[in-house]
């Protein structure tokens, strides 16, 4: 620790963002450039270094906080970028987009602020890059065996990276016309720039992973000809079969799965198009939904000039603090203003409506959508509270309701015989492995729809069970087993 008394003295300062009027006015990230590393070090050295650290519990990857935090405190970036670099593949990524159950969970956060981790995290790994200590690690010798991984989310990513640095000869086959999954296509670049997600492909190309795009195995090629051909197979498909909406009108021109509308978007941004065919502009919007995927539709919608904005959430308004069920050190589940609510004009514009349950769409007389109905969520059930039915005009819907992991009809998953629990996640035993002989199941596609962390922690852990299949034993790190979850109480 820099000075004992930091976590004192010093207020939780995070990293500053750009007005919300400049970030409408273009697609780039949120955060104010270069505003980070005049704070980052002052704020690390408020980390008391405990003897429990229950942000390292907290996080899935295992990330070693107290260490690095004393070592930004104390300006030695070359130290910790190695090691941030030990647990976590792509800290550029969960630095800008995880919701940081290290920081719920942190001693601090007791009773005051917390330390602003993911900022230290982020810090270090965009000094890590500039810097040149985040560098190709091609495999010292080959092992002469070959891997598949189908799936360029993190988890396939992560498995990817890990199994060339062991020296496996290790394809990813996508079948997206680009690297990334939900990276790529999902994740609007107001959050994350795609120049980051290219830089880390190229260097995963520099060691040695190969990439294979437009290929849908179980489509394209045979899933069995592919695992035929290799020695082992890793299944990290994501979880994208949408949830839907079956109440009247759902089939209504204008109404879209939110993840139809923010790929279309990020294809603008890759320069695909020069517009999108589903845009908001000079639209009246209706979101439903009350997560990660309505708070990106909604920032979309805003930089696309959407006349107007609401979003459905069907829970009730959470509570600013807290609730006693809900005690340190867990995640709780408290109202939060997102980016995407601060550019709508914060609370005191709330374009969410609580405890809102959809009832149906309406026509107008072109047979477009026109208007959405509405009704009060009765608490338990959530059913419409009778008598309190209303519309709201609306030109465009998005329904983000979340993922049934990869549904049931994937070619993929009947051509090697693999099985689906109730909620259409592929199912594989403690050891990541699937009933077919060689193949092993990471990421959303066996733990369900979950977050960045949680993926690259499958991928870092299924690149271990896979390591272990072919040789016997294996030296890589296996932070979490699938069974494993977020703190509860
Ligand atoms: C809009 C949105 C915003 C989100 N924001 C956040 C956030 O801020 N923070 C956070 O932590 N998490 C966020 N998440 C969740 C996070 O993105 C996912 O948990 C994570 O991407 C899962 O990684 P994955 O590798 O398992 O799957 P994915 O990222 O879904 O990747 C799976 C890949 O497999 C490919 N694929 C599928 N079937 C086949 C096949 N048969 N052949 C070849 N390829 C195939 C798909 O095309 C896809 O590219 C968000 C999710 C969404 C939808
Ligand atoms: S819990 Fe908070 S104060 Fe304690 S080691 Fe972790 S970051 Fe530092």
């Amino acid at each position: 620790m820099a000075d004992r008394m930091a976590f004192f003295t010093t207020p939780r300062r995070p990293r500053e963002r750009r007005a919300p009027q400049e970030r409408l006015g273009d697609w780039n990230e949120v955060y104010r450039e270069g505003a980070l590393l005049p704070v980052v070090s002052t704020q690390a050295g408020r980390c008391m270094d405990c003897g429990l650290p229950f942000c390292h519990h907290a996080c899935p990857l295992g990330n070693v906080i107290p260490d690095w935090n004393t070592l930004v405190a104390h300006r030695d970036w070359g130290a910790a970028a190695s090691r941030l670099l030990a647990t976590n593949n792509f800290p550029e990524f969960t630095g800008r987009l995880c919701p940081a159950p290290c920081e719920s969970a942190c001693v601090l956060a007791i009773d005051g602020e917390a330390v602003t981790i993911k900022n230290v995290e982020l810090a270090i790994a965009d000094r890590a890059w500039e810097d040149g200590y985040d560098r190709p690690q091609p495999p010292e010798r080959m092992t002469g065996l070959r891997v598949a991984v189908v799936g360029s989310g993190p988890a396939g990513l992560a498995a990817a990276q890990q199994l060339t640095r062991a020296g496996h000869t290790t394809t990813v086959y996508e079948r997206a016309d680009r690297i990334g999954g939900l990276l790529r296509y999902g994740i609007p670049p107001f959050r994350l720039e795609k120049h980051r997600l290219d830089r880390r492909i190229g260097q995963m190309a520099a060691e040695g992973t190969r990439f294979r795009t437009r290929v849908a195995v179980g489509r394209d090629v045979s899933a069995d000809d592919l695992r035929a051909r290799h020695d082992a197979m890793v299944v990290a498909i994501g979880a994208t079969a949408c949830r839907d909406l079956p109440v009247a009108g759902r089939r209504l021109p204008g109404v879209y799965q939110a993840i139809t509308y923010l790929t279309l978007a990020n294809r603008v941004d890759e320069g695909d198009c020069p517009a999108s065919p589903v845009s908001a502009e000079g639209r009246s919007v209706v979101i439903v939904g009350g997560g990660d995927t309505a708070a990106d539709c909604l920032g979309t919608a805003l930089r696309q000039r959407a006349t107007a904005v609401t979003q459905f959430d069907i829970n009730p308004r959470p509570p600013d603090r807290r609730a006693p069920g809900q005690p340190w050190p867990v995640h709780p589940k408290v109202y939060r203003v997102t980016t995407s609510h601060e550019e709508a004009g914060g609370s005191a514009a709330e374009p969410r409506v609580f405890a809102a349950v959809t009832v149906g769409f309406e026509a107008g007389a072109d047979g477009r959508l026109a208007a959405v109905r509405f009704a009060e969520a009765r608490p338990g059930d959530r059913s419409p509270r009778p008598g309190t039915e209303r519309t709201v005009p609306a030109e465009l819907a998005l329904l983000a309701l979340g993922f049934n992991g990869p549904g049931r009809r994937s070619g993929l998953a009947r051509q090697l015989g693999l099985a689906a629990d109730r909620q259409g996640r592929l199912v594989r035993d403690e050891g990541f492995a699937a009933r077919a002989d060689g193949v092993f199941v990471a990421g959303d596609a066996g733990r369900g729809q979950s977050l960045i962390v949680w993926a690259i922690a499958e991928g870092r852990a299924v690149a271990a069970a896979v390591d272990g299949y072919l040789r016997g034993a294996t030296d890589l790190p296996a932070p979490i087993a699938p069974s494993d979850g977020p703190l509860t109480v």
